[in-house]
């Protein structure tokens, strides 16, 4: 098992529960990367594709670097072209059913299956029944993101839109007179991410689970087995599972598997709550791309997406700019001394995770690619790739989640 994210060390707990030796193998410590540097949202809902930018001002604000929502260079932009072009044509009506067939029963189950795993590991104490408020700074806005309430409305998924007292009601910090709101419920949020994956990890070595330090890219085929060399020992195995978040295509790439990926950055960064008021939930600019999170070390601020490749140099103007926001929507006070972290979001142009069996190479299987909900999705899609490979019926069709369709 490679990579202990929350989507390697969930997929090496279902494995485990399967029956099956796991040696889990990482180059740092699990829930460093980007399952610690999110906005520990675990949605109930999020049944449509994120749509692209659109607008003339909207784009004229990236290209000029005023946006919050999007960082983006303008020579980027021309590298991703093909991939915006799939992702367009997946955006149509017929790529939203296909997204929405899929998402639904996964969104169903993604909160039982934490929770499962939770109290597997006594890991409760992470969650809230907090819910999730969102935040439109127009009726246009609000009217944008209809598509969303829709199909909330058809598979039976609870929301309310608010305005200035009800708003103040369920979020009294939030300055409630400037925005239009709509509150999911059937959410949950994480007080702690990175403590959160720790939690499951060290279920995982209590269960009698192997982790190494070690490097994934040293990984060879040694006739019909898996080989990889550690520091401590070489471990050798029938089956191997790429779970590396957004380095995964990269090793694909060596093996023989070609994905069109785009990456998405994102900064975290905490802060003390202004004159004495906190938050009760995650609460999200839909405009300005943002989320403020009550979490154990403060108010978490999250940015809007960056986009730019996982090892590009560090860019301090976007979380910069989402602070500026920031205090639109609630008074945030000093930066606790926790240094700022950055994950990166690893995105397919259908917006669906690569969960399955490769293209080119025997026993070696791939769960990534969950984009802006992995921290969500980590385990109800690990126990999708556990049930695959132990050949169980899985929660969705094996097909729709299968490298095979960018082979
Ligand atoms: C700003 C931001 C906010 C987000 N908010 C949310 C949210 O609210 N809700 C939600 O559901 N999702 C959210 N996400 C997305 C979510 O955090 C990710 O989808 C999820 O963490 C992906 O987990 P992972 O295990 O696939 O990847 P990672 O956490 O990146 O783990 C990959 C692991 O692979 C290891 N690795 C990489 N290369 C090698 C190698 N060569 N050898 C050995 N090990 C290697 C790394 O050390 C790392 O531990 C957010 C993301 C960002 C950036």
């Amino acid at each position: 098992m490679l990579g202990a994210g929350i989507v390697g060390v969930t997929t090496a707990l279902n494995l485990r529960q399967h029956g099956a030796s796991v040696a889990l193998i990482d180059r740092g410590h699990p829930g460093d990367e980007t399952s610690g540097a999110n906005a520990g949202i675990v949605a109930g809902n999020g049944l449509c594709p994120i749509a692209l930018p659109s607008g003339a001002a909207v784009w004229l604000d990236i290209l000029l670097k005023q946006s919050t929502a999007y960082t983006v260079a303008l020579s980027t932009l021309v590298r991703l072209a093909p991939w915006i072009r799939a992702y367009l044509q997946n955006s149509g009506p017929e790529g939203i059913q296909r997204f929405v067939r899929v998402m639904a029963p996964l969104r169903a189950a993604a909160r039982a299956e934490h929770q499962r795993l939770g109290r597997l590991a006594n890991a409760q104490r992470f969650y809230r029944n907090s819910g999730w408020l969102q935040l439109h700074r127009s009726e246009a806005s609000l009217m944008r993101a209809e598509r969303e309430r829709h199909y909330a409305r058809i598979y039976g998924i609870d929301y309310q839109t608010l305005r200035g007292g009800e708003m103040h009601e369920v979020e009294p910090a939030v300055r409630s007179d400037r925005f239009f709101g709509v509150y999911w419920p059937d959410c949950d949020s994480v007080s702690n991410p990175a403590g959160l994956t720790e939690g499951l990890w060290r279920e995982f070595i209590q269960g009698g689970g192997l982790f190494l330090n070690g490097d994934a890219n040293r990984l060879e085929r040694r006739r019909s087995r898996w080989v990889l060399p550690t520091p401590r020992t070489e471990v050798r195995g029938r089956e191997v599972v790429a779970a590396l978040g957004p380095w995964t295509p990269a090793f694909a790439r060596a093996r023989g598997d070609l994905f069109p990926v785009a990456f998405g950055r994102g900064y975290a960064q905490h802060f003390r709550p202004g004159s004495g008021v906190t938050l009760k939930r995650p609460v999200t600019d839909m405009d300005h791309g943002f989320t403020l999170t009550p979490m154990e070390r403060g108010i978490r601020l999250t940015s809007g997406v960056e986009v730019a490749d996982p090892a590009d140099p560090i860019n301090s103007q976007v979380l910069h700019r989402a602070r500026k926001r920031a205090q639109d929507v609630f008074p945030l006070g000093q930066d606790l001394p926790v240094p700022p972290v950055m994950g990166t979001r690893e995105a397919l142009p259908d917006s669906l995770p690569v969960v399955g069996a490769s293209a080119t190479q025997r026993g070696l299987w791939y769960n990534f690619g969950h984009g802006g909900h992995g921290l969500a999705l980590g385990p109800v899609c690990s126990r999708q790739l556990a049930d695959l490979m132990a050949g169980n019926d899985p929660a969705v069709s094996a097909n729709a989640l299968t490298p095979l369709r960018f082979a």
